[in-house]
């Protein structure tokens, strides 16, 4: 569509031109994707007796009703006219403010349409209604009015206004079909120009439904083709970056773990391996539960890049993780006949220890790089890099990820995560990643047992923690602050670790993690947990993401509900991880019926998907698995996580124009449609 400025609208000036630029609205056309937040419906009117009965205050009513005498002004100041109103059954107060013409306008004896809300102080007064002629609001009983999003400066009727004249600006072949006749017909799908028209004013309630679901559709349907088109692009590539799905080489590191792989990683394996010696990139998501065993399977992958002639790396969100994937691979990788060269790189190493590091990743001397966010500077380059792997793939932004990958040439790409995400969102954020699932947790673990506990149990919980403690198991305790504050309640790792040491001084040695701390300090005491050399750890979320200390067997989360489910989610999934039966212990600090319900949620269920869908529920979408920074695309009217029959129907649609042979003309407008709004809508998703 031609962007037309809305200053060349009828009666826009300057200052209503500067007031819709404060919402954003700078041409026709945004004006017409200025879409209302909702409706009220003009419903037919009521008796003022039944309106005295409603104990309901914040619903608009409406009352067919005689002005009794012309409005006259209360008080001096002439800012609130009242009357009464009467349907000849009963009578009604009713009072307006700074509107000095109705004393005029409004004529004695003559009947109106009052619509709006009854007063909060006085229960027999209609507070500020609008007023429509009889004959006016029949007409419209049965359909909607629009509610725009506002700003100062703005009314919602000017709103209203503007937008049905912004109609007159837009030539009819702009709503030109984009979609395939047949696509239209099978869904049942409403015209665009009757979608965008009854979007802004629906003529009763089907026709609102069909347009929102058209524009749904629409939103959807753009996206999932748009992504469709990028992943033909790149499976269209074809590369030299071949690795090996060898068996023997397969074998020979399968041999030297220390446990055998479960049904579900074998699997997994298999489809990245068939993927990554195709001859084309490899992009993958692999997602699997908390425990489920996601480093193994990267690692092997690694060892066949490095088999094949390759580098490979792979990017974690933290320090400690780095450490810990770093020394696990090691303990494997070392009992190997030819052990690969393993390099680490994280922020906390010298400047010396990097420049040393970068020139052994540029010669080749590294085969298997380790590392935080200290991977994406310029300075590392690789001599052949084939593969890619991301830990914690939600941590990170889209574009990190793709930062690492072109350090090569058509590098495959492993995402790993295991923040559970809604089907629908899993397509949006990753719509050009194949997917491989972990089904399972390796043979043999049982499922936490969780505990909701108030602080008068805490005792109760101290005592089950030094009983797992004197099994020689290990306990964390979660705190969420470092120090105390003046300002939060809430408890602080510095404090409860005295508070415990003192307690439990005879039975064991306590110490304390935070992200405060510096790295070697850091390094030094996860390394004496690992050993066993500390029993409790009290810490703050450090230790969140992928730490794996399979001894430890007892988590206690205080002031749980300071935290959001799908941390809670993430916390727990630091124990669990080996035959050992594991606790979690939610301390719940606060009575409200959110942290109530929040925490029985995670209490009642190990279930990450289940967690992820309630979660969504309780907090919405906004803040679902801190997924606010990932890049979630923002789609227009489409509600990504409840219009999922639309979602279907768009998918669907997607798929079939993909093989199906459409006129040349009709793809090329297609195409072009869609590539227009890739453009507009999502270059910052360059996957
Ligand atoms: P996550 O998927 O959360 O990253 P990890 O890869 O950290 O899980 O694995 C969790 C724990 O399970 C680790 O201690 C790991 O060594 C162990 N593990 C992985 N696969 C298996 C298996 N097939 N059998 C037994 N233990 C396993
Ligand atoms: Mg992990």
């Amino acid at each position: 569509m031609p962007d037309i400025s809305v200053k060349n609208i009828k009666g826009v000036g300057a200052k209503t031109a500067q007031y819709l630029d404060k919402l954003g609205i700078r041409t026709v056309n945004d004006l017409l994707k200025h879409y209302p937040v909702r409706y009220l419906e003009y419903k037919p009117p009521t008796k003022i007796s039944d309106i005295k009965k409603d104990e309901n205050r914040d619903e608009d009513v409406v009352i067919k009703a005689t002005v009794t005498k012309s409005p006259a002004f209360v008080g001096s100041n002439k800012k609130v006219l009242t009357t009464k109103l009467t349907d000849y059954i009963d009578v009604i107060d009713v009072i307006w403010y700074n509107s000095a013409y109705l004393s005029v306008t409004l004529r004695q004896g003559e009947s109106y349409i009052f619509v709006g809300k009854m007063s909060r102080r006085s229960k027999n007064t209609l507070e500020h209604p609008a007023i429509y002629t009889v004959e006016e609001y029949e007409k419209k009983i049965g359909g909607y009015k629009p509610v725009y999003g506002l700003t100062a400066g703005i009314s919602n009727n000017t709103m209203e206004k503007l937008i049905k004249t912004a109609f007159e600006y837009i030539p009819k072949m702009d709503f030109k079909e984009y979609l395939p006749q047949y696509i239209i017909k099978k869904n049942s799908l409403a015209d665009r120009e009757s979608a965008v028209r009854n979007i802004h004013c629906p003529m009763n309630k089907t026709a609102l439904f069909d347009a929102k679901r058209r524009l749904s559709f629409d939103d959807f349907f753009r996206f999932l083709y748009g992504i469709r088109l990028l992943k033909d692009k790149r499976l269209r590539i074809k590369t030299k970056n071949i690795i090996t799905d060898d068996k023997n080489t397969l074998d020979e590191i399968k041999s030297v773990l220390p446990f055998k792989l479960t049904a579900s990683q074998d699997d997994v394996i298999e489809e990245i391996l068939h993927d990554m010696s195709s001859g084309i990139v490899t992009n993958r998501l692999l997602q699997g539960d908390v425990g489920s065993g996601k480093t193994v399977v990267a690692l092997i992958c690694l060892y066949m890049a490095v088999k094949s002639g390759f580098q490979g790396v792979v990017m974690v969100p933290t320090e400690v993780l780095a450490k810990q994937h770093f020394k696990s691979m090691f303990d494997i990788l070392s009992k190997l006949d030819k052990t690969p060269n393993l390099g680490i790189l994280t922020g906390s190493m010298t400047k010396k220890e990097h420049l040393l590091m970068y020139e052994k990743i540029e010669s080749g001397e590294i085969d298997i790089l380790v590392g935080t966010h200290a991977l994406l500077v310029e300075n590392v380059k690789f001599k052949n890099l084939g593969l890619v792997v991301t830990d914690e793939q939600h941590r990170f932004g889209v574009r990190q990820r793709s930062t690492l990958s072109g350090k090569g040439d058509n590098v495959h790409v492993i995402v790993m995560s295991a923040t559970p995400i809604p089907r629908t969102l899993a397509i949006i954020l990753y719509g050009d990643l194949d997917i491989s699932t972990i089904e399972s947790k390796p043979v043999g673990r049982l499922p936490v047992k969780n505990a909701v506990i108030t602080e008068k149990d805490r005792e109760k919980a101290y005592r089950h923690i030094l009983l797992e403690v004197k099994k020689g198991h290990q306990a964390y305790i979660i705190c969420p602050m470092v120090e105390d504050s003046e300002n939060i309640e809430a408890e602080n790792v510095l404090d409860y670790a005295k508070k415990i040491a003192d307690k439990f001084s005879q039975n064991c040695k306590v110490e304390v993690l935070h992200g405060q701390m510096h790295q070697k300090e850091k390094d030094d005491i996860m390394l004496r947990y690992i050993n066993k050399e500390i029993d409790i750890l009290v810490a703050t979320t450090v230790i969140e993401v992928g730490v794996d200390v399979p001894n430890a067997t007892v988590i206690m989360i205080e002031n749980a509900e300071r935290f959001g489910l799908a941390t809670l989610h993430q916390l727990r999934g630091r124990v669990g991880r080996s035959v050992l039966q594991s606790y979690a212990i939610f301390v719940r600090t606060s009575n409200s019926k959110l942290a109530k319900k929040r925490l029985e949620i995670i209490g009642n269920s190990n279930d990450g998907f289940y967690i992820a869908s309630k979660d969504l529920a309780l907090r919405g979408p906004g803040e679902l698995f801190g997924l606010a920074q990932s890049g979630e695309p923002d789609f227009g009217i489409a509600d990504i996580y409840n219009d999922n029959d639309v979602f279907d129907m768009a998918k669907e649609a997607a798929d079939m124009i993909q093989c199906d042979s459409i006129g040349d003309y009709e793809r090329k407008r297609l195409e072009r449609e869609i590539d227009s709004y890739m453009d507009l809508h999502y270059k910052k998703l360059a996957l």
